[in-house]
């Protein structure tokens, strides 16, 4: 057996004991969504891996090019992307409103100028990765594009009370285009109903590689799944939106969080032969070890309402 396999099997025997004896046999169901190959993570720590600790929400992580015209100007757990072009840049992610200066000292160090960024896109509506946007834009006079299933979580994103900016609103499947960037918006929720990952390609010695900025498919701690009233097809928007992701099959993953394409792992690797950043089956790891986390969480839910019928 191997060592996967062994860890996979002791803790899937810890969630047994966890369990009545009645409801045991039920719950090995729950094994059968672990995949040998993983390691089995639930969705609270992934959730962790993502976030990091308070301080990594806020401490710069050295501004660098991942390839081409596409550079890290986030923090050590919030990613922030600046796509380069000859007429203007685009800035995906904004994160906290107290990110922003943070994100504009990486820009000025790569000897970019934070008010050449013409556009602002987000992942998702939630606070860590847009609300920045009124700040972002007061400081770079850029237009925030939002995708439809967005705009009403950043309605609600009104850091010292201001408006959150909305100067255009796109659909999935969309594209942006500045200079010669096309960005496509792939709408994949789940995570949030705006989630968007976003597609693009790039050039590295001589061949085009896509690049996918992975939204998240990740469930957070407090998520329900089974039987949510409020969002009744949370499940098969995640469904939806692995297979989508799938299809895209990314040669080069990133994601709103850096830890969702290792990061940390890859950065000591740049500048050797071969682009560290360049890593299909990283892409499809991150979609499958969620994708196992959130069937896990899944049936858990479903045992727990069983059991307390
Ligand atoms: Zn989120």
């Amino acid at each position: 057996m191997s060592e996967k396999a062994e860890i996979m099997i002791n803790h899937c025997k810890s969630f047994l004991l966890a369990v009545s004896v009645s409801l045991a046999s039920a719950f090995l169901t729950t094994c059968v969504f672990a995949q040998e190959s993983l390691p089995l993570l639930m969705p609270d720590e992934l959730f962790r891996r993502n976030i990091g600790s308070e301080g990594q929400l806020d401490a710069q992580f050295p501004p660098h090019r991942i390839i081409d015209n596409i550079y890290y100007v986030g923090t050590q757990s919030l990613a922030s992307f600046l796509i380069t072009t000859d007429a203007g840049h685009i800035l995906v992610n904004s994160d906290f409103e107290r990110t922003v200066p943070t994100i504009k000292h990486s820009v000025e160090q790569l000897g970019f100028d934070f008010e050449d960024i013409e556009i602002i896109i987000g992942s998702h509506e939630h606070s860590d990765h847009m609300e920045g946007d009124a700040r972002a834009k007061a400081l770079s006079g850029a237009n925030v594009i939002a995708v439809a299933e967005q705009v009403p979580g950043l309605a609600h994103m009104r850091p010292g009370g201001k408006a959150h900016p909305i100067d255009k609103v796109i659909i999935g499947g969309d594209t942006i285009n500045l200079g010669d960037e096309v960005l496509t918006a792939h709408l994949t929720p789940g995570h949030s109903d705006g989630c968007t990952s976003w597609e693009l390609t790039v050039t590295d010695a001589g061949q085009d590689y896509k690049v996918v900025i992975i939204c998240s498919v990740g469930v957070n701690p407090y998520y329900q799944l089974w039987n949510n009233p409020e969002r009744p097809d949370i499940v098969d928007k995640y469904r939806s939106s692995y297979a989508a992701l799938r299809a895209l099959a990314a040669d080069i993953p990133l994601g709103s969080h850096p830890s969702m394409y290792k990061l940390e792992e890859k950065y000591p690797l740049i500048g050797q032969s071969v682009n560290p950043f360049i890593d299909p089956e990283g892409y499809l790891y991150e979609i499958a070890i969620n994708e196992q986390a959130m069937n896990l969480r899944l049936e858990e839910q479903r045992l727990a309402a069983m059991q307390s019928e």
